[in-house]
């Protein structure tokens, strides 16, 4: 709302001054003397009022002016409501900033707000985190100077932004960084970079998982393929066929095996965590295994022990256990050289049931313990064929663990053997 001046009360008080002094000039007979004094006072006073506004806008720090008097009342009211009105819109914008604060600071990425000329106005908590940016020391500084990558110079300055970059993080190995750079506001970029490492490690082990499946199954086919071309046209002499049939039998065992395993190992991915809470009888479940591991032994010879608890019972999933039991008690008779030993444990400890398979093998070295479960991890290919494995026994364990809220523990010393174990919870006691 407009506030008027009001003219005529002005010139109303100018006149209610000025005529009594004319008036008493006239009687006095110096009306222009009494003219000249009471505009000189009217002068100084107003050169008062003015001294009292420029004290205020300069020096004082109350927010309110000082009272006006006369005509200076409406000056210092006019100042007020300005003052008012500039406070009110002050505390919206701040508002406004920390609102874009709070989203920015919300947002899962990091954000970095730059001038046209790369120099940094702004960013969130997190860019200090995944950049390394220091705030407010590097407030002004040019990102290509503290991201000193060629490529990502290189992007910066082409200013095509329609494709996101990625980058190998300089400052921390392994992550990979994807940038995305808008323009933003005027003469000013957001940059808002994203961790990409977890999925480009998905993609890679999906391109692997790819790989190795193609590789395993190619193998048994180009020895069948083989065979069977060679019987075209009764080029195989009848001494061999025995020989040809014995080993694609074989061949096609492995295959059938390796689809078994990767449907099994797809099976517990995507079964869902209730079906888990079933009581198993453990002990029978080993009892099943241990006569299985007698007849897989009788060609090494090792000495088989088991030691099982008969009244230790857990809680899962009575499949997906049994062949993560079986799996390691397997993997420890095939490598381990003829006449070794093999122990088996199931017991209680304390709190807890714990499981555990040692063997006098060969043992692993270092270097492949942590990548053991991984899919098709083989520490030695060509023995681990021989065998019939194809290196997702240890990747179905784990997986079958993890929904069992466990996990795999391996110890092994390079010629002396290793040790494979795990133990349950508690509340996964019946
Ligand atoms: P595989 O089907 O090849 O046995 P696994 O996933 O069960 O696949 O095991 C992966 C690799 O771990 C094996 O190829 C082998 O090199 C190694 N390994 C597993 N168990 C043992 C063990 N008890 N002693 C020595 N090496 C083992």
């Amino acid at each position: 709302m407009y506030r008027v001046v009001n003219k005529r009360a002005l010139v109303k008080r100018l006149f209610i001054y000025f005529l009594p002094l004319l008036l008493i000039g006239v009687l006095i007979g110096a009306p222009f003397l009494l003219l000249f004094l009471g505009s000189f006072s009217l002068l100084v006073w107003h050169y008062h009022q003015l001294y009292r506004l420029s004290d205020w806008l300069l020096n004082q720090r109350s927010f309110n002016p000082p009272e006006g008097e006369g005509a200076w009342e409406q000056v210092f009211e006019g100042i007020y409501h300005l003052q008012h009105r500039n406070r009110n819109k002050r505390n919206e914008l701040a508002d406004l900033i920390r609102r874009f604060r709070d989203g920015a600071e919300a947002v899962p990425d990091a954000v970095v707000v730059l001038q046209n000329d790369l120099s940094i106005v702004w960013c969130n908590q997190l860019a200090l985190k995944v950049l390394g940016l220091q705030w407010p020391t590097d407030h002004g500084q040019r990102l290509d100077n503290l991201i000193r990558e060629p490529k990502f110079a290189k992007y910066m300055h082409r200013g095509e932004f329609d494709e996101p970059l990625e980058l190998e993080s300089g400052y921390s190995e392994e992550l990979v960084l994807e940038f995305r750079v808008m323009p933003y506001a005027s003469n000013q970029l957001m940059v808002v970079v994203r961790n990409v490492t977890r999925l480009k490690q998905l993609e890679q082990m999906r391109k692997d998982f790819v790989a190795n499946v193609s590789h395993e199954l190619r193998t048994p086919l180009t020895v069948v393929t083989g065979y069977l071309e060679m019987m075209d046209g009764d080029m195989m002499p009848p001494a061999m066929w025995s020989k040809a049939q014995n080993t694609m039998l074989e061949q096609c065992k492995r295959m059938d095996s390796l689809v078994n395993q990767l449907l099994s190992l797809s099976r517990i991915e995507g079964a869902r965590r209730q079906d888990n809470d079933k009581a198993i009888n453990v002990p029978q479940l080993l009892k099943y295994i241990e006569t299985e591991a007698q007849s897989v032994n009788q060609e090494k010879g090792h000495i088989l022990t088991f030691n099982i608890d008969p009244n230790l019972d857990i809680k899962g999933a009575e499949d997906e256990l049994r062949s993560a039991f079986s799996n390691l008690v397997f993997n420890a008779i095939h490598y381990t050289q003829p006449g070794g030993e093999v122990t088996v444990n199931w017991q209680r400890n304390a709190t807890q049931a714990c499981f555990s398979v040692t063997d006098t093998g060969d043992g692993i070295a270092p270097e492949h313990i942590n990548r053991l479960t991984e899919r098709f991890y083989r520490v030695d290919k060509a023995r681990s064929r021989t065998t019939g494995g194809s290196g997702l026994g240890l990747a179905i364990t784990k997986h079958v663990l993890s929904r069992h809220d466990s996990h795999l523990n391996i110890t092994s010393t390079v010629g002396q053997g290793s040790c494979f174990s795990f133990t349950f919870n508690e509340d996964k006691l019946v």
